[in-house]
């Protein structure tokens, strides 16, 4: 099923996920979900915070972008990427392994608004796969941005809080826009009520 992702001014991409202990149907149905939904969105990486709930979980697949390099590390030897895609990352925590450096970013819950965000070009991740094991890998190139735009947003953290201000002030119209449009829409929608709640 196709979930509607939420935009930029909806409260639930503020929130901190909660901790899953373990991966019941229900969360297999959402990860399921949440897959369709992001190859349909065309994205290489969505949060649950993005379809409006608030869990650490969060889905990548980065197979579909080759004209930016991935790499991967299992127990310090390089490991092929695609034997990992798709990735599901539930409780993850990323540590930095390499120098920060730019890269451009995007984000389904921001429409056409790109800009530059610098992060470590490497990262150490642990966390939970949806078999419920305990993965833990280095990986690098657009992988490690990708899990570590996936994992700020679980803590509540968007793109436009690590644009540089120069960046940030160019995109203040069209932010603020999209921002003012979501909060409408769910005027319009009355009290929220994401069916996904009852996932739990
Ligand atoms: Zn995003």
């Amino acid at each position: 099923m196709i979930l509607e992702v939420v935009n930029y001014g909806h409260p639930a991409l503020r929130k901190k996920g909660e901790r899953l202990e373990s991966v019941t149907p229900a969360a297999r149905k959402f990860i399921a979900d949440m897959f369709e939904t992001m190859y349909d969105f065309k994205g290489i990486g969505l949060a649950a915070q993005q379809v409006g709930v608030a869990w650490q979980l969060a889905v990548i697949d980065v197979r579909g972008v080759t004209d930016r390099p991935s790499t991967l590390e299992l127990n310090g030897k390089p490991a092929p990427v695609d034997d990992f895609m798709p990735l599901v990352l539930i409780n993850p925590e990323v540590k930095p392994a390499g120098n920060a450096v730019p890269g451009p970013e995007g984000c389904l819950s921001f429409p056409e608004i790109y800009a530059d965000i610098t992060r470590p070009e490497s990262v150490d991740v642990n966390a939970l796969n949806d078999a419920g094991e305990m993965v833990r890998f280095r990986c690098g190139g657009l992988l490690a941005r990708a899990v570590q735009h996936e994992v700020d947003h679980l803590n509540g953290i968007l793109f436009i809080d690590r644009m540089t201000r120069k960046d940030k002030e160019e995109l203040r119209a069209e932010l603020d826009w999209l921002q003012s449009e979501t909060k409408a829409e769910l005027k319009k929608k009355g009290p929220s009520k994401t069916g996904r709640q009852s996932a739990q």
